[in-house]
């Protein structure tokens, strides 16, 4: 036993795991507190699922310790542990009703009288919006009325801790919207600590207290859903969640960066001079105004109208910048880009080569740098 973290129901200390001698999980620290909800997110394989089988005890450590409320529970078996699971394939009983699905959990271990069991399945079930659904058989309901019986019996046994594995992935974009609000609620409601995974940004963002960016087995930032958005630590999380624009550059001295071949204003400092940096830009953050105003200018290469604003794409110096902007513009326009220093995010270069970047200015912008440096 060590000394309780205030507050923290879930720790985990260095965990390592291979599979096949490939690294899955490469040192992971994280402490989960009390009633939050959390958020593993990252792109397909990148240890999510694995995190939290070992949260739950399916899966061993290879190295490093997992406790709960200060308590080692490496050696721990999952139905020893205050945790339960949803999957995202429902495995529900399938010769068993709604009713007979969610006390299923009551009716083992210790005895609970029926009155009470049905007190607590109704409970549950109006909890979930399915109230009235007891006596239908599971293979009579929707997708997502499945998964709510599967949230109702996880819950049932009023765990201290509900880990859930991409639980809306095989619902449909509407029906996964009204379930995002409805776990939402039933997480406030009950005060149990949600550790959810997804590879969604959107419902992390939408959801979550807190989200863990996750790559190659490493934990990337922990942090609120704004300051993950705002605030991403390096141009992976930046490019992860939401659209980015991410280009190499050159931190001239404290907030004077270089990028495009244009020196601007920027919040940021404490880099070396000179030193080669990401510059993180976010399409909302881009005014388009006319050339002669213009930081930048470049010819609009494409315009996608997307409901609330319109998406284009402007060519400037082999890089392809994308804007979103309320104002309509002309495909082949020549326009000019205005950036406010607090738009731009500079960030350490990451070995993270982006998915939407373009690194064709890079090395030219390495060669100008010492005249830069000199002229500044
Ligand atoms: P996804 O979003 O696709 O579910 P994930 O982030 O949850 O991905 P994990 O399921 O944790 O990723 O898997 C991480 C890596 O470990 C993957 O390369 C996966 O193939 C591998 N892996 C997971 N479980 C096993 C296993 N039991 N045996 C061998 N390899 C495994």
């Amino acid at each position: 036993m060590t000394e309780p973290n205030a507050g923290v129901i879930i720790e985990l200390k260095n965990i390592r795991k291979a599979f096949d001698g490939e690294t899955v999980l490469d040192g992971i620290n994280l402490d989960i507190h009390d009633k939050e909800f959390v958020t593993f997110l990252g792109p397909s394989g990148c240890g999510k699922t694995t995190t939290l089988r070992i949260i739950a005890g399916f899966e061993t450590p290879d190295s490093g310790d997992v406790y709960f409320n200060g308590t080692k529970i490496n050696d721990v078996p999952p139905y020893k542990r205050h945790v339960n699971t949803v999957f995202q394939k429902y495995a529900l009983f399938p010769h068993l009703n709604v009713y007979e699905n969610v006390a299923f959990g009551l009716r083992l271990g210790k005895k609970i009288g029926e009155e009470e069991i049905s007190k607590r399945v109704k409970d549950m079930l109006r909890m979930v919006n399915l109230s009235g659904f007891e006596r239908r058989d599971v293979n009579s309901l929707s997708g997502g009325q499945q998964q709510r019986v599967a949230i109702a019996r996880a819950l049932i046994n009023e765990p201290k801790v509900l880990l859930l594995d991409e639980p809306l992935g095989a619902l449909d974009l509407k029906l996964r919207k009204d379930m995002q609000n409805e776990l939402k609620n039933i997480q406030m409601q009950t005060g149990i600590t949600f550790i959810y995974v997804t590879h969604d940004q959107e419902e992390a963002l939408s959801m979550s207290d807190i989200i863990v960016v996750m790559n190659e087995g490493v934990i990337q930032q922990i942090g609120t859903p704004t300051d993950i958005y705002n605030e991403p630590v390096n141009a992976f999380v930046a490019d992860f969640i939401g659209e980015s624009n991410i280009l190499d550059g050159v931190m001239l001295e404290d907030y004077k960066a270089r990028f495009s071949n244009q020196t601007f204003k920027c919040l940021d400092s404490g880099f070396k001079p000179g030193e080669a940096v990401d510059i993180v830009v976010r399409p909302e953050d881009v005014d388009v105004v006319p050339v002669e105003k213009g930081m930048l200018s470049g010819t609009v290469s494409s315009v996608t109208f997307k409901g609330v604003h319109y998406e284009i794409i402007v060519d400037i110096g082999g890089f392809k910048w994308m804007i979103q902007t309320t104002d309509f513009v002309e495909q082949g326009a020549n326009i000019g880009l205005y950036i406010e220093p607090d738009a731009i995010h500079v960030m350490k270069k990451s070995e993270y080569s982006g998915m939407f970047g373009d690194y064709s200015t890079y090395s030219e912008e390495m060669d100008h740098l010492s005249d830069v440096i000199e002229e500044e």
